[in-house]
């Protein structure tokens, strides 16, 4: 078996222990005889792997009694609509667009209501995060969006923007459990699992109890009403049954690595050693404003074309793989989640001084 340094964005890499209990585990979880993928989602195992997965995020981020744990499905894309079906009661919102995913969750609003774009950096490329201290929020607004960690440009708010007192929805797609955050600053906090946490297809929304109502927009699915899922505690219909049990082992494996203080030392550590570099390197340039950086996406390019596609080419060969840059953004970008050891960004550095090197 040989596996390779993977630096997608996502689906993205896991904990191998986590990837070898769930090997271990796949002819026979436990002594059920079967597979968890095989097992009623009303069965006695399935019900203590879903309530520890929500326990075990409960503590890991200090998520309050007054907050709902909802592991739903659709992706992170399916709450650009939910969201508003769900919180829209004045029919408008503030958004804050940051990048692709930002702007993507803006234009689903507007299919629903009045939604405003306070803030943007598309004027830069996404290449930074604007100035949120004083926005020009509607007293009206139901709630101000952002996406917290742009993964696409590499971005990420170091501060949260001042609502003036308007719920606070974010997009964690890409920072998800890579620090510790204060939970009761947010009204939802939501991300696709498949970036920081777990298999595509899961999507995990932490929402504050007042904001789940019967009070959704005419002609919302009962699929796409928070209530119906909160009441269910998530079991409304079958669940994402085998991603939520692969979730539920990274957060066990979190607690064990010392918990999410832990993980933000050891991210805060791995992408120094990248961005240092790339402050040094005379062929390799990071992309954005220094002090917006992300711990998560590293975007970087030569400034030439030709050169990037045979780094990227050249370190696929070398076993780096997924390190070509989105198609809108171009270059390269490293993606280092919780899951990339330190080691895998070390070796990264050592082979782009040696590409610098050989191609001076
Ligand atoms: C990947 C990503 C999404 C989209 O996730 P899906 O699960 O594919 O819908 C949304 N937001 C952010 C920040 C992302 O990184």
């Amino acid at each position: 078996m040989s596996r390779v340094y993977n630096f997608s964005a996502g689906p993205a890499v896991l904990p191998e222990e986590v990837l070898k209990e769930a090997a271990d585990e796949m002819m026979d979880y436990r002594g059920t005889g079967m597979s968890v993928m095989e097992m009623s989602h009303r069965s006695k195992a399935y019900d203590q792997i879903i309530k520890e997965a929500e326990q075990d995020l409960r503590d890991l981020m200090n998520i309050p009694d007054n907050y709902k744990v909802l592991f739903l499905q659709g992706g992170a894309s399916q709450q650009f609509a939910m969201i508003p079906m769900n919180l829209m009661k004045n029919k408008k919102a503030a958004y804050i667009v940051t990048g692709q995913w930002a702007k993507k969750a803006f234009q689903e609003a507007q299919i629903y209501g009045d939604a405003v774009k306070v803030a943007s950096s598309e004027d830069k490329t996404f290449s930074y995060i604007p100035d949120c201290s004083d926005l020009d929020i509607p007293e009206d607004a139901d709630y101000v969006y952002i996406c917290e960690n742009n993964t696409i440009y590499g971005t990420k708010f170091k501060e949260l923007p001042n609502t003036k007192g308007h719920t606070l929805v974010a997009d964690v797609s890409s920072c998800f459990l890579s620090e510790p955050v204060d939970v009761s600053k947010y009204g939802v906090i939501y991300g696709g699992v498949q970036k920081n946490i777990g298999p595509a297809g899961v999507v995990i929304v932490i929402i504050r109890e007042d904001l789940i109502t019967e009070d959704t927009l005419p002609g919302t699915p009962t699929m796409l009403k928070y209530k119906i899922h909160a009441d269910a505690q998530s079991l409304y219909n079958t669940p994402p049954a085998y991603g939520i049990y692969i979730c539920g082992k990274v957060f066990k494996w979190l607690k064990k690595m010392g918990g999410l203080d832990a993980m933000k030392k050891r991210n805060e550590e791995k992408a120094k050693i990248l961005y240092d570099f790339l402050d040094e390197s005379k062929l390799f340039k990071g992309t954005v404003v220094a002090k917006d950086r992300s711990l998560m996406n590293v975007p970087f390019v030569t400034g030439n074309e030709e050169l990037d596609a045979k780094f990227v080419k050249e370190a696929k060969e070398a076993g780096f793989e997924n390190l070509k840059g989105h198609r809108t953004v171009g270059g390269m970008r490293a993606s280092i989640y919780n899951a990339m050891p330190k080691e895998g960004v070390e070796k990264l550095v050592e082979f782009m001084k040696k590409f610098e090197a050989e191609n001076a």
